[in-house]
């Protein structure tokens, strides 16, 4: 089983990722964690070149190049070995996270997102997608508070608008493996629904 976590800034990814791997060791599941960008020691360095603050601007085309050459690497050394040995992998962010920044926020064609995708990951597709939603006033500012220094936090309010529409869409065109999580509400509540959606994929 294939489990991916998305969301835009602030929506609590990182707490419910400590959440969904503690719930699925109590299962006795033996999960791989990963993340994006990243995942292998190449990809790793790559995502430091996609978060590096002080470097030239990045075009959104050699941006989602990088994205899906980091992805290249991770699924074919990460993701399917872990798979094809029966282990579940959860990743943190997968290529509906590319839909949402390169799509919706950098306006990259969906089209050659979706070229990519078939290439770069044949058939392989997440088995169950939970997307963390929240405003993004709400997400922004508890980034925010968190005091997260990189890159992509000093984006427009409308970049991460046109983020978690995409997201929304993505899910509204998925709907078989995305449940929609509202992160605004208490984390209990959220932990619940997370729960729920984890428990249909393990029955
Ligand atoms: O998941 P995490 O918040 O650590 O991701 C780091 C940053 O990378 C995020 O701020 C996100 O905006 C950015 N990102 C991106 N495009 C992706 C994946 C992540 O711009 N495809």
């Amino acid at each position: 089983r294939f489990i991916t976590l998305e969301g835009g800034e602030g929506v609590g990814k990182s707490t419910n990722l400590q959440f969904i791997q503690d719930l699925l060791a109590q299962k006795q599941i033996d999960v791989l964690l990963t993340r994006e960008p990243g995942g292998t020691e190449l990809a790793e360095k790559i995502r430091h070149l996609l978060l590096e603050k002080h470097r030239e601007a990045i075009t959104p085309q050699a941006e989602l190049l990088l994205v899906f050459a980091a992805r290249a690497q991770h699924v074919q050394q990460v993701i399917l070995p872990a798979l094809t040995q029966g282990k579940w992998v959860l990743s943190d962010r997968f290529t509906d996270a590319t839909y949402a920044y390169q799509g919706g926020g950098r306006n990259m064609d969906n089209r050659l997102i979706g070229w990519l995708e078939e290439t770069v990951q044949g058939e392989l597709r997440p088995d169950l997608t939970l997307l963390l939603d929240a405003p993004v006033e709400i997400g922004l500012l508890r980034a925010q508070q968190r005091g997260k220094p990189d890159r992509f936090e000093s984006e427009q309010l409308d970049f991460f608008e046109r983020v978690r529409q995409a997201y929304l869409a993505r899910a509204r065109q998925n709907p078989q493996r995305y449940a929609i999580i509202d992160a605004a509400m208490p984390l209990a509540e959220v932990q619940t629904q997370i729960s729920r959606a984890i428990d249909a994929l393990v029955s």
